[in-house]
């Protein structure tokens, strides 16, 4: 009887972790003052600066996922920590060669999670599992690679980490936007898989939310996220390809007349989470239709709109090519 009440009572705990799991063995977010055991700062920076966000160079510059810190290393001094999958899903990517990104070397993994198109990045890994390849299952906790310091610029040993990514892919048809955009000698080793085209959430928040709210549902988490700017798109090909890839995020209702244009809500990060067809308004353009700055603020480095000279709001060039490669 005894053993039966202590079973019972373990079983919301257990709740939680069938959702979602840490990429490593290292926990350091879950147990208070843990968050300098669990982050990897960069040269001669603390902790803070392995968080997401507009953590480095006074808030300019913005680190788009989570720099986890290495716990063990094997005899010759090389990081060999376990690489799980955080949930499970399909291998969307695999990149093994460490030269070819800055991630180095990475994988990504697809979810589908409450019909929510999500993506998780591991990257710069020192290897990844023999044999794994775009388009395999995988269940949640199972070891992809092992943690690393690969990558274009010198990261050194000391400072090796999982940099890991909670993100959405902007575009499907990703490489043909970039093929005639690309710089001269460049090259697209990734297809639509190019860093280039992941935007990234903060996942500390998704994995305290998970703990905090057992079962997480995402689709509700994503529609509670601060909305930092609207913009009108004109419907000329109509949805947006954001919206078939994220159709959780559009709401129809009855089209008295032919659809001219979306509303599109955006979090400061540039990621839609509402989407409403409009029959009154035709812009030429892609505009900005409002701005809230208090949740700009939060993540000012994206810096995607901006106040012009006559105080209305306006995309940044950064901005304006985040809205032509979702409108492709
Ligand atoms: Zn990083």
């Amino acid at each position: 009887m005894l053993r039966r009440n202590i079973f019972l009572w373990f079983l919301p705990a257990a709740a939680w972790a069938l959702d979602l799991t840490l990429p490593t063995a290292n926990d350091g977010l879950f147990s208070p003052g843990g968050e300098a055991r669990f982050f990897q700062g960069t040269a001669g920076k603390d902790w803070r600066s392995g968080q997401y966000g507009c953590v480095r160079s006074e808030g300019r510059q913005y680190h788009e996922g989570v720099d986890i810190r290495c716990l063990q290393r094997d005899r010759r001094g090389e990081p060999n920590d376990p690489v799980i999958a955080v949930a499970g899903g399909e291998i969307a990517h695999v990149s093994r060669v460490a030269g070819q990104s800055n991630y180095g070397r990475y994988i990504l993994v697809r979810h589908d999670w409450n019909d929510v198109e999500v993506f998780t990045l591991y990257s710069h890994l020192r290897d990844i599992a023999a044999g794994l390849r775009a388009g395999q299952p995988v269940k949640r906790g199972q070891p992809i690679a092992t943690l690393g310091y690969s990558g274009t610029q010198n990261i050194p040993r000391e400072r090796a980490h999982l940099h890991f990514e909670v993100c959405f892919q902007i575009n499907r048809n990703f490489a043909a936007w970039f093929a005639p955009r690309m710089a001269k000698g460049d090259r697209n080793d990734h297809g639509s898989f190019n860093g280039i085209n992941l935007q990234g959430i903060d996942p500390t928040a998704v994995f305290l939310a998970a703990r905090r709210h057992p079962p997480m549902n995402f689709r509700e988490y994503m529609e509670a996220q601060p909305v930092a700017f609207t913009v009108l798109f004109p419907a000329r090909r109509a949805p947006l390809s954001w919206m078939r890839a994220q159709t959780w995020c559009i709401v129809n209702g009855p089209e008295p007349a032919p659809v001219t244009a979306y509303e599109v809500w955006f979090m400061a990060e540039g990621v839609a989470t509402y989407a409403r067809p409009l029959w009154d308004v035709s812009p030429a353009r892609w505009t900005v239709a409002g701005a809230n700055e208090i949740a700009l603020k939060t993540l000012a480095g994206r810096a995607l709109v901006t106040r012009n000279t006559s105080g209305d709001w306006t995309f940044t060039q950064r901005g304006a090519e985040l809205m032509e490669m979702l409108d492709y």
